[in-house]
């Protein structure tokens, strides 16, 4: 579940967390997150990887940048790049004390900052420094909290049949939204997320990029606070609007909240505020 909001607020806690702070340990209880490159599967381990990463002992790490799901880190000699997974968070802990699940762990004067990971999904790759900032993006669009498509950028960059919310999803287009996010964005602008793209109109476009930028914005603010972080579908709380919400009562016209399949994903949606378009293509 960790889309942009997430991983920039694990960006915010790590600068936080780490900052003036030279590293004075690494804790590896699972070697298995250290990988090749950025991929999902445990086998694709680093042979010789927890060694690379040691070497960011003694030194002060950078501000950590982000692109899209990515996060990327210089310490010393080494360049860090990782992404979260299905459901790595970071936590806070006093040196001594290991919480569940947790992968990697960044030790600096006062606290140790763990990667915890459940379903292990999540990694982190060394990388050349020089080769960083290319790495990070790799494969991806802008990004959509820092380099936001306006409306007219929008409908260029998504055309065809594809459901409006399938789209957003596609990070070669547009790197940071998920399931989540591209959803509740679809609510905002009051567009039915099965909307094939080329069916909306300019002013649909207009409405979901700046309901896009409004639902990261907003998300970063209510999620960044300085204590651990429980996703939603790790049975935190759900701060969102249509999300999770099915057969309960939409917050702003009282319609029923229903679920559908789109791209292989169950998709939230308000029939009320979110009204099914005709397939007619999109004029004006
Ligand atoms: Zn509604």
């Amino acid at each position: 579940m960790p889309e942009l909001p997430e991983v920039e607020v694990a960006r915010r806690q790590l600068a936080r967390w780490t900052a003036d702070r030279p590293i004075v340990r690494i804790h590896v209880p699972d070697a298995a997150v250290v990988r090749r490159s950025l991929s999902s599967k445990p086998s694709d381990v680093l042979a010789g990887g927890v060694d690379r990463l040691r070497e960011v002992v003694g030194h002060v790490p950078s501000e950590p940048v982000r692109h899209g799901k990515r996060l990327g880190w210089v310490v010393g000699p080494v360049g860090l790049l990782a992404h979260f997974g299905m459901t790595a968070h970071l936590v806070r802990r006093p040196p001594g004390e290991t919480p569940d699940q947790a992968r990697l762990g960044i030790e600096v004067a006062d606290a140790v900052v763990w990667f915890v990971d459940g379903r292990r999904f999540g990694c982190v790759t060394p990388v050349p420094i020089p080769d960083l900032e290319d790495r990070l993006r790799e494969g991806c669009g802008p990004d959509a909290l820092l380099e936001p498509l306006d409306g007219a950028a929008m409908r260029t960059t998504f055309r065809g049949k594809k459901a409006v919310k399938v789209a957003l999803m596609d990070q070669v287009k547009l790197a940071g939204l998920g399931n989540i996010h591209a959803a509740e964005a679809c609510f905002r602008a009051r567009i039915d997320p099965a909307t094939p793209c080329a069916s909306l109109r300019v002013d649909d476009w207009e409405r979901l990029a700046d309901a896009v930028l409004v639902q990261l914005r907003e998300t970063v603010v209510a999620e960044d606070v300085d204590e651990d972080m429980v996703y939603v579908n790790l049975g935190g709380p759900n701060p969102f609007s249509v999300y999770r919400r099915e057969g309960e009562a939409c917050g702003v016209c009282g319609s029923v909240v229903r679920a559908t399949e789109l791209g292989g994903r169950t998709t939230y949606w308000c029939p009320g505020c979110q009204p099914a378009r005709d397939a007619e293509p999109g004029v004006g």
